[in-house]
């Protein structure tokens, strides 16, 4: 999944582990091998000031270990910065398994990753991600208590995908607010990049709504199955990211806008669920500040789905997921503002205060 980020020649040259690409400080990183299951992961701990470590598990036939690595170091990082900003007493997380999800994935494996997840004694709460299920989390629940999104059923959340989804659209409606002066999506040209679990919920939003939706997927039965249920229209080019739209939600992979997609994009709102959706933050998210694209930081609107299985640990209710879910839009509007008012780009103000929020509970801890 980072192949567009950075190949992997590169990574090579780099020291093993602590001089890689994506390393920032991550507290600690652990590389877990079951020969028997075929079990290949990494446990990325990026953070752990504000609370322990919480971040789901992505299997993906990544190309080589380097991006595996590079993966999950950058996505654990996101984490640490997703909880602070939420106002979650959370550190940051994430973990990898080598492998198709589709072909790979046995109950066995997965046991035997909760058991590796086990060993860290609670620094580590897995959850799912892309490849994973909440019946993969059951299963990992069977040898381990520090797993989350497992079902309802259960004693868990459930499925986070559709508050992921109403978290984005809170954002984008913000956004909207901010760069259109009315957060009224009717009318408005939205293109949905990824149809999957969040994507598909995130499209029902903006139909009732009354947007114009097109959705694009690598997939030609999910775009088939959404097409059928909602009034949406099918993306039959061949480059979306020179269309013209109002909107662009990536809800498929990470590091979309990079240096071959920024100068095409001719949308007036970036606002989608995938993490990491900039190639290099700093430089690309400067980009889209002057060319007048409003960007809602992927850490803060895809919160959702943290919100959620945050609930399992803290014991709140539906209402309380869906307030604080709902609240990312007072967040978006306030960090736009705050960007604006201090000519940085809005992922550099979202960035700030949650570093913020995180050296303050240090001082305090060693108090
Ligand atoms: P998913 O696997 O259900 O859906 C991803 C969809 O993207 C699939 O339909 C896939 O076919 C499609 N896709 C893959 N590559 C594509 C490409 N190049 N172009 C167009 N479509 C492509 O995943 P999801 O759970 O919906 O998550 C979507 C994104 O949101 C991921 O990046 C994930 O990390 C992020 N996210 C998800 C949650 C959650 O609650 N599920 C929470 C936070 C962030």
């Amino acid at each position: 999944m980072t192949s567009e980020i950075i190949n992997s020649k590169d990574l090579k040259k780099m020291d093993p582990v602590f001089g890689q690409h994506s390393f920032d400080d991550h507290e600690q990183i652990v590389f877990c091998n079951d020969k028997d299951t075929g079990l290949k992961a990494i446990i990325g701990i990026h953070n752990t000031v504000l609370g322990p470590a919480l971040g789901g598990t992505r299997m993906w036939n990544y190309a080589n270990e380097w991006e595996a690595l590079n993966d999950v170091l950058r996505l654990s990082r996101g984490m640490t910065f997703k909880s602070a900003i939420t106002g979650l007493n959370l550190g940051g997380g994430k973990a990898v398994i080598i492998g198709d999800s589709k072909t790979q994935k046995t109950p066995e494996l997965m046991r035997r990753f909760g058991e590796f997840v086990h060993s860290l004694s609670g620094r580590y709460i897995t959850a799912e991600d892309v490849g994973m299920t909440t019946g993969d989390m059951d299963t990992v629940r069977e040898v381990t208590p520090y797993v989350t999104g497992i079902s309802e059923n259960k004693g868990g959340a459930g499925n986070p995908s559709p508050i992921t989804a109403y978290g984005v659209f809170m954002g984008m409606k913000a956004a909207a607010k901010f760069q259109f002066g009315s957060d009224i999506l009717e009318d408005k040209n939205v293109f949905v990049q990824g149809i999957g679990n969040v994507g598909e919920a995130l499209v029902e939003h903006l139909v009732d709504e009354g947007a114009k939706v097109t959705i694009d997927d690598i997939s030609q039965e999910r775009l088939e199955a959404v097409k059928s249920k909602y009034d949406v229209t099918i993306y039959s080019g061949n480059d979306i990211y020179s269309e013209n739209m109002d909107i662009y939600a990536p809800c498929a992979l990470g590091a979309t806008v990079n240096d071959n997609t920024i100068y095409k994009l001719n949308a007036k709102i970036i606002a989608g669920a995938a993490n990491n959706q900039l190639a290099e933050e700093n430089r690309h998210g400067k980009i889209l500040q002057e060319r007048g694209i409003v960007y809602a930081p992927d850490f803060l609107i895809n919160a959702g789905g943290i919100i959620n299985v945050y609930a399992e640990l803290e014991d709140y209710d539906r209402q309380e997921i869906m307030r604080k879910t709902e609240n990312i839009y007072n967040t978006t509007l306030e960090i736009l503002d705050n960007a604006k008012l201090n000519d940085i780009t809005a992922h550099i103000a979202a960035l700030n205060i949650a570093k913020e929020r995180i050296e303050t509970r240090k001082r305090e801890n060693s108090k």
